[in-house]
């Protein structure tokens, strides 16, 4: 069995499905590796490396599986070949034209997204891993565009008092973003709507910020968050809005999967911040959870400045490919025996990652989504 990598086309794009580390595994597993020539450049690993662990370099759409990070234009669903198996973020409840064409080229599609989040997939979580870079990017990211410091410092000059740092959704990224902002020394709070993440922003030497929301707990299936109805969101805009004047830097990441990010930070909320504070939107990727938030852009508005980062984990594309990579690995280690493809769909792991099978959208919720009136 072959599995190609080929180079990442997306703008910005910098990472790579495999690293020379794992190729390494696989081909002494029995797998062949093609790797399209300069896929790893990005990540700073270049062909020679990748020929070293026994990968050879070639169509990097060739393989019975192709391995990939974004999701794959309309050219390069035309280099798959029908009957192939692709494996990569595919958005399948947002990028409904993705799916439809995936499907009608025939081409067995697994979204790393749709991963069931279930113990055993954990090493195949790369929402997961992807959040861990971007959350710690984040926080220093907040460190860089504060014109104050983050730690107490205690100098003879006199004594400089610690940033505050708030960071909204204290799910994977945002307990990133508070760790890492505690590291840097800033006293850290945190805020989301799952009751069980309370104890998690605790261990990390950050409060929990109680908001009198009237909220019982917000969990829904998977562990993730429900939307909230438009009530409880107003209220907690306003709630948060006082929270967040007292704030150097507000690190935001709630996202609730296939809807547009909540809006907690309002141009109130904004204007109530000291002039030179700081506000780094994660949620800019799908609307933002500012009001005043561009996506891609770092603005000034009321005096501070509002960040809005796209693509942060490929940012730092060396860590973010070598754990993206074992998540694919460990994925592909699950489609085969004895060096040969075999997709057991009766595993709620393949079976829930599954989006286009045998010309069809097999994945609930992606076929909702290339259902529904554009
Ligand atoms: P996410 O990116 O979907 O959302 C980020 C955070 O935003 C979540 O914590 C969510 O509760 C929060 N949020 C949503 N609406 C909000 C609002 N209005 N106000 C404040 N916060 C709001 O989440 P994620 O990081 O992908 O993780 C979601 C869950 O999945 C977590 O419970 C996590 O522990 C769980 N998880 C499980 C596994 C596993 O078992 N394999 C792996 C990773 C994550």
């Amino acid at each position: 069995m072959n599995v190609s990598v080929p180079k990442e086309t997306a703008e910005g794009e910098r990472r790579v499905a495999l690293v020379p580390e794992v190729v390494q595994r696989l081909t002494g597993e029995g797998l062949e590796v093609t790797l399209e020539a300069g896929a790893g450049d990005g990540a700073h690993h270049p062909d020679a490396s990748y020929e070293e662990a026994g990968a050879r370099t070639g169509d990097g759409f060739s393989g019975d599986v192709v391995a990939k990070v974004a999701p794959p234009s309309a050219e390069e669903i035309g280099r798959l070949s029908e009957g192939s198996v692709l494996i990569g973020f595919l958005q399948p409840l947002t990028a409904a034209d993705t799916v439809r064409a995936l499907a009608e080229r025939g081409v067995t599609s697994f979204a790393m997204e749709a991963i069931p989040r279930i113990t055993r997939a954990q090493s195949m979580d790369a929402l997961s891993s992807q959040a861990t870079v971007a959350g710690y990017r984040a926080g220093l990211i907040a460190a860089e565009e504060l014109p104050r410091f983050f730690p107490m410092l205690t100098t003879a000059a006199g004594t400089v008092r610690p940033a505050k740092v708030l960071v909204l959704g204290a799910g994977v990224a945002g307990l990133q973003a508070i760790a890492t902002a505690r590291r840097l020394g800033a006293v850290v709070s945190a805020f989301d709507v799952r009751a069980a993440v309370k104890e998690q922003i605790e261990s990390l030497g950050a409060r929990f910020v109680e908001l009198d929301m009237g909220l019982e707990d917000a969990e829904a299936a998977g562990g993730y968050a429900r939307q909230l109805t438009d009530e409880e969101q107003q209220r907690q805009r306003e709630l948060l809005a006082d929270v967040i004047g007292q704030m150097d830097a507000v690190i935001s990441t709630a996202a609730v999967p296939g809807r547009r990010a909540p809006l907690l930070v309002t141009e109130q909320a904004v204007k109530n911040m000291k002039p030179g504070s700081v506000v780094v939107d994660l949620a800019a990727e799908t609307g933002g959870n500012c009001e005043l938030t561009e996506p891609g852009q770092t603005v000034v508005k009321h005096d501070v400045k509002i960040a809005g980062p796209l693509g942060l984990a490929s940012t730092m594309p060396d860590h973010a490919s070598s754990l993206y990579a074992r998540n694919v690995t460990s994925l592909l280690e699950l489609m085969v025996k004895e060096g040969a493809l075999n997709l057991d769909f009766e595993d709620e792991v393949i079976a829930g990652a599954c989006i286009t099978r045998d010309g069809e959208i097999v994945h609930e919720g992606a076929k909702k989504a290339a259902e529904a009136p554009a």
